[in-house]
C-alpha cells in the first residue's frame, strides 16, 4: 500500500508539538536517534524530519506529499502548495521594526531606507503594495542587530512578544502578517494519497474540535430542566438523568472552551449546582 509522506521540522518550535499532533491523531511512530525518516507502524505515513525552511519546497516538488510549517516560511519560499489546514500553534506576527529613536508616522518613512529582513519575498511584495521603494538586505539570522551594527535603517522579522526587539533597542511599527503553523499539501496528490490525506484529515479534525470543547455535568431541580436546557448549547439537546434524590436530575452537555466562562454563571444564576467539567479526548460530530 502506497504511504504518504509529511516533512515535519527536525528541531525547533514546532517539532514537538506536530508529533504530539500526529499521535493525539493515534499515529504510532517511534523515534530514531538521529535519524531523518520515521515509519508509522498503524497508518500508511512515513515522516520525514527537515529544517523548517525547506519544508515547503520539498512539498511543491512532490518530495513530501504534505508539511507542517509556519506561514510566514510557505509565503516566502513556495507559491505552488496547498494550504490545508491551520494548526493553531506556533502564532507569531512578522513585523517591520525601527530603532527606537527614529521618528515613525507612516510607511512613507521608510522610503529610501535600508531594511533587513530573512524573508525578502514577503517584505518586498508588501513594500510593492504600497508603493515604498527602500533597499532589502537578506540575512538568514539575528536580523534584530542590523540597525545597531550600521546595516540598516529598520528590520522585518518574526515576533512573538516582543521583547527581543526590546533588548535590541527596536520598537515595533507595522505588522505585515499574522502566522501560524498550517499544514500544506503537493498540488498533484495521487488518488490514494489523496484518501489517506482524507483520513488524516478527519482525525486532526476531532482532535481539534475536542480541544475547543468540554464536556460539562450539573444537577438541577427537575423544574428547572428547560430553563437551564435552553443555556446549554450542546451538539443536541442535553442528556437528563435522574438523580437518587428526589426532585433532582443531573445534565450532561458539552460547551465551547470560548463560551464557557459565561455559560457556567448563567447555570449558576439559573440554579445549577455541583457544575463538572472535563477534558474531552476526540469528538466525532
Ligand atoms: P530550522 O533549524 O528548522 O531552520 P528555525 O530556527 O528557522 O529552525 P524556529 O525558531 O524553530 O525556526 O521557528 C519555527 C517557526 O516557528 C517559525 O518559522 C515561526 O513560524 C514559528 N514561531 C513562533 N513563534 C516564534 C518566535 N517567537 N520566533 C521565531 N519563530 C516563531
Ligand atoms: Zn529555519
Amino acid at each position: 500500500m502506497e504511504k504518504i509522506k509529511i516533512a515535519i521540522q527536525k528541531k525547533g518550535r514546532l517539532s514537538e508539538k506536530s508529533l504530539a499532533l500526529l499521535a493525539e491523531c493515534g499515529i504510532r511512530f517511534e523515534m530514531g536517534m538521529g535519524s531523518l525518516t520515521v515509519q508509522a507502524s498503524n497508518f500508511p505515513l512515513e515522516i520525514l524530519l527537515l529544517r523548517d525552511d525547506d519544508i515547503p519546497e520539498y512539498v511543491q516538488s512532490g518530495v513530501a506529499d504534505l508539511g507542517i510549517v509556519g506561514q510566514n516560511v510557505v509565503y516566502e519560499k513556495a507559491d505552488n502548495v496547498q494550504e490545508i489546514k491551520l494548526l493553531g500553534y506556533g502564532k507569531c506576527r512578522f513585523s517591520l521594526a525601527v530603532g527606537k529613536k527614529m521618528q515613525y508616522n507612516s510607511l512613507k518613512d521608510l522610503e529610501g531606507k535600508q531594511i533587513a529582513t530573512s524573508y525578502p519575498k514577503i517584505l518586498s511584495k508588501f513594500l510593492e503594495n504600497n508603493k515604498i521603494e527602500a533597499k532589502i538586505h537578506t540575512i538568514s539570522g539575528s536580523v534584530e542587530i542590523a540597525p545597531s551594527i550600521g546595516l540598516a535603517d529598520a528590520v522585518c522579522d518574526i515576533v512573538s512578544t516582543g521583547s527581543t526587539l526590546l533588548m535590541n533597542g527596536l520598537k515595533e511599527v507595522e505588522t505585515i502578517l499574522h502566522s501560524q503553523a498550517v499544514l500544506i499539501a503537493n498540488q498533484s496528490l495521487s488518488v490514494e494519497k489523496q484518501l489517506i490525506l482524507k483520513k488524516l484529515l478527519f482525525r486532526l479534525e476531532a482532535v481539534q474540535k475536542a480541544k475547543n470543547t468540554k464536556y460539562i455535568l450539573l444537577n438541577v431541580p427537575n423544574s428547572k430542566i428547560d430553563e437551564i436546557s435552553s443555556i446549554l448549547p450542546g451538539m443536541k439537546s442535553p442528556t437528563v438523568m435522574p438523580l437518587q434524590q428526589g426532585g433532582w436530575s443531573s445534565l450532561h452537555s458539552v460547551i465551547d472552551e470560548n463560551d464557557f466562562w459565561e455559560i457556567i454563571e448563567k447555570l449558576q444564576i439559573a440554579g445549577a449546582q455541583g457544575i463538572l467539567v472535563m477534558p474531552i479526548e476526540k469528538m466525532i460530530i
